[in-house]
């Protein structure tokens, strides 16, 4: 990623990254071992410059990263060691002129600067509008992190803020869910294998699951987790991309087709309702630190989903999310239609012709099929073909996305359109929750859940993951 001539159109390389809030807790966990990472991995070398109103020295900044980078695991001596000679420390408010005025000066000549906005969005506007008087508001490139908005009105607010300074080509909304491989694994194995795309609809197709399950609760993030809650923490940004990208039309090839596709899916996905819509809260999160005694806020939400589009139609869609849950893990599972008549005389597992697509924590893309039991006898078993598995990700999403938003490519970003797509779906619910019910932690969240799916169903619970410290990965058949 060395760079060559600026220039400044669209696919041009940026020759400095600002880094907004370089002192908070974002950069410190994701930033710098991902720029470590594009340091030692594609030759990064540009100037990094970091602002804030903590009283810190450029050594100070040194001194944080290379604290990151080892909390992380990550250190690299030889890598940091020139990461750390690129940084610089530009202290100051983001409501004082001169703050910019320093920072214009360390960032020099560079005419496609990128800038990450690590800082609450409060700040957004007066920063936003400072670099536009600054000149940047051709060239440069802004990095916003989630959330985008916290309902359908303030994402459009937001966007608004943004696009008054800032052409959408500019502008890059993180969500990290987006960068990680597996999510990318969908893509390319739907998009690579035209074997699927006949398949791929209501015809074959009996419905659609995603379950994302974490085994732990808010820990010290309760005051976070109380101005949030399950919809709008995960369900809004990371699982409707998900189910976006499961099931949107393939896309052109250019690289704004991409998220037109995905955009079009969410605006054919029906506004939620009360009754398709199940809230949970786990047993003890109202005593957790920070957290309302009286709290309604979700920490398990499911979603029953339709979308009416020619493809899916009729195709019901599930969603579960929650805290506290059995295990830890991320799947989609894709269950194909049965056999129109048992040939066998057996009763056959609903779910046993599926794919099934982990996220998280190892990675991995499995058919299942039903497949004779050897013998005499015309009787079965359920099997399942891994295709594709890799015990975790490989690469960390940070460092990919921020390569990618460097080189003005756009496909793993949430669009403007997308956003507000996503949070149209969701707007009802926030406005006019369902009750909360509570449920045991350990379980798979309350029985109201299972009355939801029913006849659809059962959920399909995701299997444990496989703790491994092996970073390879292996494919059927090599
Ligand atoms: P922090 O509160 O830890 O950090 C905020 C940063 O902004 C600090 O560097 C602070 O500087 C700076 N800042 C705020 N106001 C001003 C100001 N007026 N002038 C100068 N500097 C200012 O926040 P996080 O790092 O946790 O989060 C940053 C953003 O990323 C938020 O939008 C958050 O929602 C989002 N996000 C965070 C995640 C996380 O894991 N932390 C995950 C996903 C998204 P100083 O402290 O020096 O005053």
């Amino acid at each position: 990623m060395r760079t060559g001539d600026s220039t400044e159109n669209e696919t041009a390389t940026s020759e400095a990254i600002v880094v907004f809030g370089v002192t908070g807790d974002l950069v410190h966990k994701q930033i710098f071992p991902a720029l470590q990472g594009l340091v030692a991995d594609e030759g990064l070398d540009v100037p990094i410059i970091g602002v804030a109103r903590s009283a810190w020295t450029d050594d100070d900044l040194r001194n944080r990263a290379k604290d990151s980078v080892q909390r992380a695991g990550s250190f690299d001596a030889a890598a940091f060691e020139k990461l750390a000679r690129r940084l610089v420390y530009v202290r100051g408010d983001y409501g004082a002129p001169e703050t910019y005025l320093h920072m214009r000066e360390a960032v020099g000549k560079a005419r496609n600067p990128v800038f990450y906005m690590a800082i609450p969005p409060s700040v957004f506007p007066v920063v936003t509008a400072a670099l536009a008087e600054s000149g940047y508001s051709r060239g440069a490139r802004v990095i916003i992190e989630k959330p985008f908005g916290r309902d359908l009105a303030s994402a459009v607010e937001l966007n608004e803020t943004l696009h008054a300074h800032f052409p959408e080509s500019a502008i890059f909304r993180i969500d990290h869910f987006l960068g990680k491989e597996p999510v990318q694994n969908i893509t390319y194995t739907r998009f690579a294998n035209s074997v699927l795309e006949p398949i791929w609809n209501r015809d074959h197709i009996r419905s659609i699951q995603i379950t994302q399950a974490e085994d732990f609760g808010v820990g010290n993030r309760g005051g976070f987790y109380e101005e949030a809650g399950a919809v709008r923490d995960v369900l809004q940004n990371h699982l409707l991309q998900l189910l976006a990208i499961l099931m949107m039309d393939p896309p052109a090839g250019n690289q704004d087709s991409y998220g037109v596709e995905k955009t079009m899916l969410l605006r054919a996905v029906r506004p939620l309702r009360k009754k398709n819509v199940v809230r949970g809260q786990y047993q003890g999160y109202r005593s957790e630190k920070g957290v309302d005694p009286s709290s309604n806020v979700e920490t398990f939400v499911a979603v029953h989903l339709e979308v009416d589009s020619w493809r899916w139609a009729g195709v019901p869609v599930y969603i579960r999310a929650g805290k506290k849950l059995a295990e830890s893990s991320t799947e989609a599972f894709i269950e194909f239609k049965r056999p129109p008549r048992e040939a066998f005389g057996e009763s056959i597992t609903p779910s046993s012709s599926h794919l099934r697509v982990r996220i998280s924590p190892d990675v991995f893309v499995a058919l299942g099929l039903r497949v004779k039991i050897p013998g005499e006898r015309m009787v079965g078993e359920d099997a399942e073909l891994t295709v594709t598995s890799c015990p975790r990700d490989l690469e960390p999403p940070y460092q990919r996305l921020l390569a990618d938003a460097m080189r003005g490519k756009r496909e793993l970003f949430a669009s403007e359109d997308g956003v507000e797509a996503s949070w149209r779906i969701v707007d009802p619910i926030l406005n006019d929750p369902p009750p909360v019910h509570s449920y045991r932690s350990g379980s798979w969240g309350p029985a109201e859940a299972r009355k939801l799916i029913g006849v659809d169903g059962p959920w399909i619970n995701p299997a444990p993951g496989g703790e491994t410290t092996d970073r390879s990965c292996t494919r059927s058949g090599t």
